[in-house]
């Protein structure tokens, strides 16, 4: 079966049995096509809470973006095509780390990265995501009017948001970060921009600051996709700072300019673990258990209050 015609029947079925899906643009280029919204962490947040009136959810991206659509909806049902689909930032800060930063740091509030487990956001006060981390900093500092942050588990982001808003923030832990973004160097930029002269840099802020400084913009997918669409008509060529899931959206979306990635194999191998026939068998069997997302009560009812706190303050 070909990929478009295995597409025309996930599309049939996913009709047929009034299923949304949901898909990060890290996703393959073939999912996203499939995808009934297409998003970063922020927005497919705002989406599951806000506009899905179906009883089913398809999660097209790491297990903490379908634990948190499954915590917006309670009563839904959320399913991942592959549940070995996971994000090893996430596996940088656990719930008793976090209980030992608020016990160093009893008066400060803390922050944690959408990109970490549920059971880390049952201790948090508010989440964050890419797109709205500085705003989140500056907000919840002036809440609980302090100077300094607690902030985990993306050290890089941290210092982003440390960066713009000028308040510390303390990282949980130091080390923190994303195997796809850090990886970039400034030898990297260096080359590529000497490659691309006329380019412009655009870079997520998972990247080290060293890389962000040398960028003409740091965003979010979501914030790097607008600055493209923004800006389309004056820039024809664009390098691009994150996985190549948008890199690929990008040059559908805008055909006649001309995209090169930061550098070669920027792939989040988690990302890519979900594909058109895992999400054929889920339309086909959307009662099997083993792919159905569901956090225990306990801690689905602490972590959606730093959840909805986010979306209030964003
Ligand atoms: S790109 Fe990085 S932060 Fe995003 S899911 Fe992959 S490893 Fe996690």
């Amino acid at each position: 079966m070909t990929t478009k015609q295995l597409q025309e029947e996930i599309l049939t079925l996913k009709k047929k049995n009034d299923v949304v899906i949901l898909a990060h643009y890290y996703q393959p280029i073939e999912i996203q096509e499939i995808a009934d919204f297409l998003g970063d962490s922020l927005g497919l947040s705002r989406t599951a809470k806000e506009k899905v009136n179906s009883e089913y959810i398809i999660f097209a991206g790491v297990d903490f973006m379908a634990e948190t659509a499954s915590i917006l909806n309670p009563n839904k049902h959320v399913l991942i095509p592959n549940p070995e689909s996971c994000c090893p930032m996430a596996a940088f800060l656990t719930p008793e780390m976090v209980r030992q930063f608020k016990e160093i740091h009893p008066s400060l509030p803390t922050i944690v990265y959408v990109n970490s487990t549920a059971a880390v956001k049952a201790e948090a006060d508010i989440c964050c995501t890419s797109a709205n981390a500085v705003k989140i900093v500056e907000k919840i500092s002036h809440e609980f009017d302090v100077n300094s942050v607690l902030f985990g588990p993306d050290a890089n982001l941290a210092d982003y948001a440390e960066q713009i808003s000028k308040i510390k923030t303390i990282k949980m832990p130091d080390e923190g970060h994303c195997y796809v973004h850090s990886q970039i160097t400034i030898e990297d930029i260096k080359a590529v921009k000497e490659k691309y002269p006329k380019a412009k840099l655009i870079v997520h802020p998972e990247c080290i600051r060293q890389v962000r400084d040398l960028s003409d913009y740091v965003g979010s997918t979501t914030r790097m996709y607008n600055y493209v669409k923004e800006n389309s008509a004056k820039i024809n060529e664009f390098i691009i700072g994150t996985e190549v899931g948008l890199l690929e959206r990008l040059i559908q979306d805008f055909p006649d300019k001309n995209f090169n990635l930061a550098k070669e194999k920027l792939v989040c191998y988690n990302m890519k673990k979900h594909n058109l026939e895992l999400i054929k068998y889920l339309l086909e069997n959307l009662d099997d258990k083993a792919f159905e997302v569901k956090v225990p009560p306990e801690i689905a009812n602490k972590a959606i209050k730093p959840i909805e706190k986010m979306l209030e303050f964003s």
